[in-house]
C-alpha cells in the first residue's frame, strides 16, 4: 500500500518512513502543502498522513481539496501537535479517518492504520479467508492450512491489495501505483507487474486451484470472492 507523508518535520517524517517501509508500505513525502497538492492530483494513496501545521498553509485546506475530488478513497490520518478537542473534531467532521496527537508511538500509528483498513473494507479482524488461504494483514502472512506461503514483499502487497478490493477489476496502473508507488518513478514500459502476479499465482496454485484469481485481458486482475 502506498502512503503519502505530509509532514515538514524531517526527522519525524523519516522515522515514519523507515518504520512503515519495513512493514511493506511504499512511501512518498511532501514537506509543503503545495507539494502534497501536486501529488494528490497525480496519484491516489491508501493512506495520507497529514500534519496540520505546514510551512505554506494548513493541513485542513489539503483535506478539503482532497475531499472535493470525486471518487477518492485515500484514508487520511491527521498527525499533529495540536491536541485540542476542537481540532480533532474538525478533522474528523471534515472527513479524516483518524487523528493522532504528537508525540505518538509508531506501533499505535500502525494499529490505527490497520483499524482504518478494517473499517474501510468491512472486516471484523485482521485475517481474511480466501478459498482456504488465509491472509493476515497484521503479520503480513499468507497461509494455506498450517502451511505458510513464502511470498516476497511485493507478492504479498499485490495479493493483499487485490483481496481487499475483491470483485473489482484492478488495472495494472492502479496496482502499480499502490504497490510500487509513484508510477513515474517505475520503469513502466516493462511488464514487471505481470511477472510478479505470475509468480504469486504460481505459489498459490501449488496448494489449490485458483480460478477465482482472474486475469482480465488487457486491463488487469480481479479476485472474485
Ligand atoms: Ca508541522
Amino acid at each position: 500500500m502506498n502512503v503519502l507523508i505530509v509532514e515538514d518535520e524531517r526527522g519525524l517524517a523519516l522515522e515514519i518512513d523507515e518504520f512503515l517501509s519495513k512493514q511493506g508500505y511504499t512511501i512518498e513525502h511532501a514537506r509543503k502543502k503545495a507539494t502534497a497538492e501536486e501529488k494528490i492530483f497525480v496519484n491516489q494513496y491508501d493512506f495520507i498522513l497529514l500534519d496540520l501545521g505546514l510551512p505554506d498553509g494548513d493541513g485542513f485546506e489539503l483535506l478539503h481539496t482532497l475531499k472535493n475530488i470525486k471518487g477518492r478513497e485515500d484514508a487520511v490520518i491527521i498527525l499533529t501537535a495540536r491536541g485540542e478537542v476542537d481540532d480533532r473534531i474538525k478533522g474528523l467532521e471534515d472527513g479524516a479517518d483518524d487523528y493522532l496527537a504528537k508525540p505518538f508511538s509508531l506501533n499505535e500509528l500502525l494499529a490505527r492504520m490497520h483499524a482504518v483498513i478494517r473499517r474501510k473494507h468491512k472486516l471484523e479482524k485482521n485475517d481474511i479467508e480466501v478459498f482456504g488461504f488465509n491472509l493476515d494483514i497484521k503479520n503480513r502472512l499468507v497461509t494455506f492450512g498450517e502451511e505458510r506461503i513464502n511470498l516476497t514483499k511485493k507478492e504479498f502487497e499485490i495479493f493483499n491489495y487485490l483481496v481487499l478490493n475483491k470483485n473489482r477489476v484492478i488495472s495494472r496502473v492502479n496496482l502499480t501505483e499502490h504497490v510500487w508507488g509513484d508510477i513515474l518513478e517505475v520503469n513502466s514500459d516493462s511488464n514487471f507487474v505481470d511477472v510478479h502476479v505470475k509468480n504469486l499465482r504460481k505459489k498459490l496454485a501449488i496448494h489449490a486451484e485458483i480460478p477465482w484469481f482472474e486475469t482480465v485481458r488487457s486491463i488487469g486482475f480481479r479476485i472474485n470472492i
